[in-house]
């Protein structure tokens, strides 16, 4: 019922983080709560076996991530610069947690890419580049977050768990399945969950503080974004929401601000995948979910240079947003061909 681990890979990272000293734990840009809840659970592990372990981020976590013990000693490149960097490229382990690719990591990738030590990847994302010593790949579980409680368990360091590392673990858990909403249907999820419960967490603040939360601006954005800006394609089964750099300023957009959104146009029954598209400067940020098996990591992959899981998949667009509008609507009758009759029974519920 739960992930099955080479006996061989367990007894090596037994053996590479018991003789560590140092260990850095890297997640990717943009830190949401399973990147943080999985490296920071790790780490305050690790800090109970006496270990210097350290958590590093490209940029700096959001704000709402703090319920996660332990989140403000995170060392963001973006506040720490070299000195993030020279710590991992000197670190005795290096754990890349929640990421399948050096890129993911963005301004730390050169320093993930020249360590002096080993490397071991942690992560649940398909297709994983292989540029780790060691690799825990495993795609079907919910979050990073629950494949580290597995992981402890099979080290036989659960009882090395507080509260605090139970907490980040839960915090991963609730984050990547939207406070158990989806990706969340697999029993072994619901073991480390009893246990995790069993550690003190308490799970109803995680929700209300992950799931549950918002601010007044980022509320009247979404508000706004539906009622004005989605865009249903009933017959291609799709739903398109645009937001542009001026609609984004006027309503104060901070980052993060319109996390969620994307997922909104899926409650329509018979919508089976939503795309969100956000005016960056430099770049149009693209956001795919999706139901059942249809795969916007491979739209992403295909048309944006992005990628992903089945079900929620992101990619960068460099050209005008109506290029990007245009790519996504000349799209939609091609994309009818990928929808399985499971993807439309979800749909139409
Ligand atoms: P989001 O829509 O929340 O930005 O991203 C959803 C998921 O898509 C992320 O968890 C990540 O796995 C993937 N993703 C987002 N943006 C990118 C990207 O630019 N490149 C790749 N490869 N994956 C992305
Ligand atoms: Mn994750």
């Amino acid at each position: 019922m739960s992930p099955e681990f080479n006996r061989e890979d367990i007894q090596r990272l037994k053996g590479l983080l018991t003789s560590a000293r140092t260990v850095a734990l890297v997640g990717h840009l943009a830190p949401d709560g399973d990147a943080l809840g999985s490296t920071l659970g790790m780490a305050h592990v690790l800090r109970g076996m006496g270990k210097d372990a350290r958590v590093f981020t490209p940029d700096e976590p959001p704000h709402y991530l703090r319920v996660l013990p332990g989140a403000r000693d995170i060392m963001a490149f973006s506040s720490f610069g070299e000195k993030a960097s020279s710590w991992i490229r000197n670190a005795d382990v290096v754990l890349c947690m929640d990421f399948n690719a050096t890129y993911r990591v963005s301004r730390l990738q050169p320093a993930i890419e020249n360590v002096r030590g080993k490397r071991v990847l942690i992560d649940h994302h398909e297709n994983p580049e292989h540029f780790a010593d060691l690799s825990f790949s495993f795609p079907p579980l919910s979050s990073t977050s629950e494949l580290t409680a597995h992981l402890l368990k099979a080290l036989g360091w659960w009882n090395r768990v507080d509260t605090d590392a139970a907490t980040c673990l839960m915090g991963g858990i609730i984050t990547d399945t939207g406070g158990f909403r989806y990706n969340s249907s697999m029993p072994c999820l619901y073991l480390v969950v009893a246990d995790l419960l069993g550690k003190g967490v308490n799970k109803d603040r995680l929700v209300r503080c992950l799931v549950s939360t918002t601010n007044e601006s980022a509320m009247r954005l979404e508000s706004y974004a539906l009622a004005k800006k989605m865009e249903v394609f009933h017959d291609a089964r799709a739903a398109l929401i645009v937001l542009t750099r001026d609609e984004l300023n006027s309503y104060g957009y901070k980052k993060g601000d319109t996390e969620g959104l994307v997922n909104r146009p899926l409650e329509i029954p018979g919508i089976v995948y939503s795309c969100y598209l956000r005016q960056e400067p430099e770049y149009v940020k693209v956001s795919m979910r999706s139901l059942a098996d249809f795969p916007v990591n491979l739209l992403c992959s295909r048309h944006y240079g992005g990628g992903g899981h089945l079900n929620a998949a992101g990619g960068e667009f460099r050209g005008t947003m109506e290029e990007c509008i245009q790519l996504f609507k000349d799209n939609l009758q091609e994309n009818l061909k990928l929808m399985s009759p499971a993807a439309l029974k979800a749909a139409d519920r």
